[in-house]
């Protein structure tokens, strides 16, 4: 979607599962929404840490894959005409006159709405990276943060890097289609779940995973963005030569609001605090759902997100419409355009 000045109801700030249902309610209550969202794709941590692996907590669907979720919320959502602008951040937050907001994102895209509702889920998030020289040239090509698609690492010799659950899970997945899978790990007691590592155990001693461990990782041997080795050491400087075309590390995700903790909203601890009965935070007009809101007893779950979304949607109706109470109607009773 072009960059520009827009105006509209409430926009929406990311694009996750939890933004995504949040378009579906406001447009219930006859409110357009514009979406942010800085990730080139819809989908929040859905489709960019796990679109293959299957949710079993979604009511409705004894399982779904994260993308196959996202592709019917997207779906879902379609029928109120939501405008996305994808690949951008939203920077600033600024109270205009007469009960406006505005927002910018980095690429300079002004939005203008009543009330914001902000679904940014864990905030800025990308991966932590080993430091390691010159891995950036890797990066993308053979070196990767996350598995998005399983089938690209067929007959390849993949090397995992970490002790939690990622790398136990990837690493028992891939080895069913995977050259080879070595996992290096600085100790011999892993972070995952402990019948994971029950099974990774097994299969090393079956010989059809290799556990390089208590290695780090060293050095990279490569070139034109091509590993052929992973080079590992122990504490004491022993080294040790992998060979492989493709590396995995898997050292959790760095989490942080980026732009968000500067809006002047009230935080609890690194979340936005807000009321649940009505999703407000500590700025009139601006909501807040899903992963990034704190309260008592909240529990960071897509389906609790779900819930939050219809509540800031009638939040944000009553702000912007005091003087028409929203009649309350079920879905079956409204209906939705086009179906
Ligand atoms: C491996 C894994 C497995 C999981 N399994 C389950 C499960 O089985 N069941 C379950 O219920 N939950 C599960 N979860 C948790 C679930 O994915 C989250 O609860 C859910 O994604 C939260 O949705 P959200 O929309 O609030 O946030 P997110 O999915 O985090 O989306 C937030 C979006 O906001 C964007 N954003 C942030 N800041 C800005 C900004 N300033 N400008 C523009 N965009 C911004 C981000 O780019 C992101 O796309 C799992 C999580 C992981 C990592």
């Amino acid at each position: 979607m072009a960059s520009g000045h827009h105006q509209t109801d409430v926009v929406i700030v990311g694009a996750g599962p939890v933004g995504l249902f949040t378009v579906f309610e406001c447009g219930m209550v006859r409110l357009d929404c514009h979406v942010v969202d800085v990730l080139d794709d819809a989908g929040g941590q859905c489709t960019a840490l796990y679109p293959e692996k299957p949710i079993y907590d979604i009511p409705g669907f004894p399982k779904v894959d994260a993308a196959e979720l996202i592709v019917r919320l997207k779906a879902q959502a379609a029928a109120f005409k939501p405008v996305y602008h994808l690949g951008e951040q939203v920077q600033s937050l600024e109270a205009l006159s007469g009960g406006f907001w505005k927002l910018t994102t980095a690429k300079g895209t002004v939005l203008q709405a009543r009330a914001v509702i902000v679904a940014a889920g864990v905030g800025a998030f990308g991966p932590n990276r080993p430091p390691l020289e010159g891995i950036e040239a890797f990066e993308g090509r053979s070196v990767f943060y996350y598995v998005t698609q399983r089938e690209n690492f067929r007959d390849k010799r993949v090397v995992i890097a970490g002790g939690g659950d990622s790398a136990v899970d990837w690493a028992l997945s891939l080895a069913e289609i995977a050259a080879r899978v070595s996992v290096i790990h600085r100790r011999d007691r892993f972070r995952a779940a402990p019948d994971s590592e029950a099974r990774l155990k097994a299969l090393a001693a079956e010989g059809r995973i290799d556990l390089v461990v208590p290695y780090q990782l060293h050095s990279l041997d490569g070139a034109g963005g091509q590993i052929t080795a992973v080079n590992v050491a122990t504490l004491d400087g022993v080294e040790k030569k992998i060979p492989a075309d493709v590396l995995l590390p898997f050292f959790g995700l760095s989490m942080s609001l980026g732009p968000i903790a500067d809006w002047g909203l009230a935080l609890d601890r690194s979340q936005l605090a807000v009321d649940p009965a009505t999703m407000a935070t500590s700025r009139p007009g601006i909501f807040a759902v899903g992963d990034i809101v704190a309260y008592p007893g909240k529990l960071k779950l897509i389906l609790t997100g779900f819930a939050e979304a219809a509540i800031a949607a009638r939040s944000a109706y009553a702000l912007i419409h005091p003087e028409t109470p929203l009649h309350f109607e079920y879905s079956t009773t409204a209906g939705v355009p086009g179906a």
